[in-house]
């Protein structure tokens, strides 16, 4: 049911798709949100095991949203190179779809949890336990399990 991308010249391979969700440092995790409006909110990421984790408070608008429809999206973009005289940019993105769930688990929590912080700051254990440890209760991990992804970059980025 998903769709294929038009501009195929365009599309990045299966490996090519991951690298961009492994660079990006934000996506925009985007939810069936209040009365409809579709909520893209801004977040930090580790892309692990083919799926996506999040971190998130407790309560607010994007974890209500998870319960009330776990079909998401998630966006994010690793390169932005505007090019002015082109009216252009050099841009490399890629599109996840897939189902959110809010890790119940305690030892599936602490894991992408370990990933999560691992991923932004490496190689820190003691430090990265005790962070886990002061906030552990007080936050949700989000899996988003994977269920299509694309990625595309600008035709210039091809003849580059
Ligand atoms: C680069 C980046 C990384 C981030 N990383 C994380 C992360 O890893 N985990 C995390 O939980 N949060 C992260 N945030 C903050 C995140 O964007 C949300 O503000 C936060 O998660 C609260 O969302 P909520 O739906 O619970 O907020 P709520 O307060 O319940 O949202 C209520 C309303 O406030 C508005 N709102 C909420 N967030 C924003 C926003 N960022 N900008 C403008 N309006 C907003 C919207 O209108 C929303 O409907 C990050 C933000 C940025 C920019």
């Amino acid at each position: 049911m998903f769709r294929e991308m038009r501009r195929k010249r365009q599309k990045l391979s299966d490996e090519q798709t991951e690298a961009v969700f492994e660079h990006a440092t934000h996506g925009v995790l985007s939810l069936i949100g209040d009365d409809g409006y579709p909520y893209g909110v801004p977040v930090s990421y580790v892309y692990a095991n083919k799926a996506i984790y999040i971190h998130s408070a407790l309560e607010g608008h994007k974890i209500d949203a998870v319960r009330a429809c776990d079909k998401v999206s998630f966006t994010v973009v690793d390169t932005d190179d505007v090019v002015a005289d082109e009216y252009t940019t050099y841009f490399r993105s890629a599109i996840a779809f897939g189902r959110a769930r809010i890790l119940e688990d305690k030892n599936e929590k602490m894991q992408a949890l370990r990933l999560l912080g691992d991923h932004y700051n490496p190689g820190h254990d003691e430090a990265l336990e005790a962070e886990i440890s002061k906030g552990f209760e007080r936050l949700h991990m989000i899996e988003i399990e994977i269920e299509h992804m694309s990625g595309k970059q600008a035709i210039e980025l091809l003849r580059s």
